[in-house]
């Protein structure tokens, strides 16, 4: 079934699903990790399950004689095929994300078959970070430099058209595809009219639900959906949450997702912050009080970022599933 289905059914009997986002092994570590976390997840009956695409990375050596030598790497790999590993294996739907960053059209239209292939009919559609040491984002010569033109190759594929210009007449794609939404504006955007009016453009393109950037203050989500609906955009708006763990996080949050952070939070957390334990705990507490919030307001589906970790998710998930 497409993740848009379950969505519009979670609205229609008005419930909160649950679902998590993970990411891929790192390479040369097998499933075991992985399947652990969700077995235990799996019982709070997820509406469905995302899995992230890294894209390659610059990894520096320093040869014996003291010069530098240079790798690009990809750290994790196989999203594709994890997604539909997991897809077999749970029954579960599974959202593969899939970037511009580092891709050609028709290395996205490789991807997208074998997604159709597999049995993957939705995915997460972004444009991906700039690549490591680049202070912005650069296209693959062939490819694209914002997501909504790879919502529009996935759109044109569901019609039968393909990059070189064919067109098949018989057996279509069926892609429910999602896009990212940024209740505190995206780090490279001009505005926060423009972010809106461009995230309108994805949606106008083909994209059937809205997942969003993590947020620590729902009166950001709020506002960010009020704004939305104010500009036409009528499609589920689904919020992206991340408990906090650590007292780093409460700097590399805002610095990596433009985040902030409330005083509250901010406090709690400085106060304790040489326990590690008491700083997990609190940020946990903190995402159960906001998922208390969203759920109370009528969110379909609450989507929690695991960054490969299930413990804190888990405890959400039993406070509120
Ligand atoms: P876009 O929609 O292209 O927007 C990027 C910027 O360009 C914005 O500032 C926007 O305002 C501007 N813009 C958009 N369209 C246009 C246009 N037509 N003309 C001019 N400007 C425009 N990254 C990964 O590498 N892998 C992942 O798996 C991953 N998963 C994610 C999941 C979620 C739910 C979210 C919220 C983010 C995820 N990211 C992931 C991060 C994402 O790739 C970055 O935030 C990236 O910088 C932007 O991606 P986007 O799809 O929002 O880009």
């Amino acid at each position: 079934m497409s993740v848009t289905q379950l969505i519009r059914e979670a609205e229609a009997s008005h419930t909160t699903r649950f679902a998590f986002e993970l990411l891929p092994p790192l390479k040369g570590a097998g499933m075991e990790e992985l399947t652990t976390n969700i077995d235990r997840l799996m019982p709070y009956d997820p509406a469905y399950i995302t899995v992230t695409y890294h894209r390659e990375v610059l990894k520096e050596r320093q040869r014996a004689d003291g010069t530098i030598e240079r790798h690009v790497v990809r750290r994790r790999p196989g999203t594709v095929g994890i997604a539909s590993a997991i897809r077999q294996r749970y029954g579960v739907e599974v959202v593969p994300h899939l970037i511009c960053g580092g891709h050609s059209r028709a290395d996205i239209e490789d991807a997208l078959i074998d997604m159709d292939f597999l049995g993957l009919h939705n995915v997460l559609a972004l444009r991906g970070d700039a690549f490591t040491g680049e202070p912005t984002f650069r296209p693959h010569p062939e490819g694209y430099s914002h997501a909504v033109d790879l919502v529009r190759q996935i759109a044109a594929m569901n019609r039968g058209e393909f990059v070189d210009g064919e067109v098949d007449e018989g057996h279509h794609t069926n892609f429910s595809i999602a896009v990212a939404g940024y209740p505190e504006m995206h780090g490279d955007a001009l505005s926060a009219e423009s972010d809106l009016q461009f995230l309108k453009e994805k949606v106008d393109a083909g994209a059937e639900y809205i997942i969003t950037q993590l947020f620590f203050d729902n009166a950001k989500f709020f506002d960010f959906v009020a704004r939305c609906r104010a500009i036409g955009i009528t499609v589920p708006i689904i919020p992206g949450l991340k408990p906090l763990a650590t007292a780093r996080q409460l700097t590399i949050l805002p610095e990596i997702f433009h985040c902030h952070i409330p005083d509250a939070l901010r406090r709690e957390v400085e106060q304790h912050a040489t326990d590690k334990r008491a700083v997990r705990q609190i940020g946990t507490e903190w995402a159960i009080a906001q998922s208390r919030e969203l759920k109370d307001a009528g969110v379909p589906v609450l989507h929690y970022y695991s960054m490969g970790k299930a413990d804190n998710i888990i405890r959400i998930a039993e406070a509120l599933f």
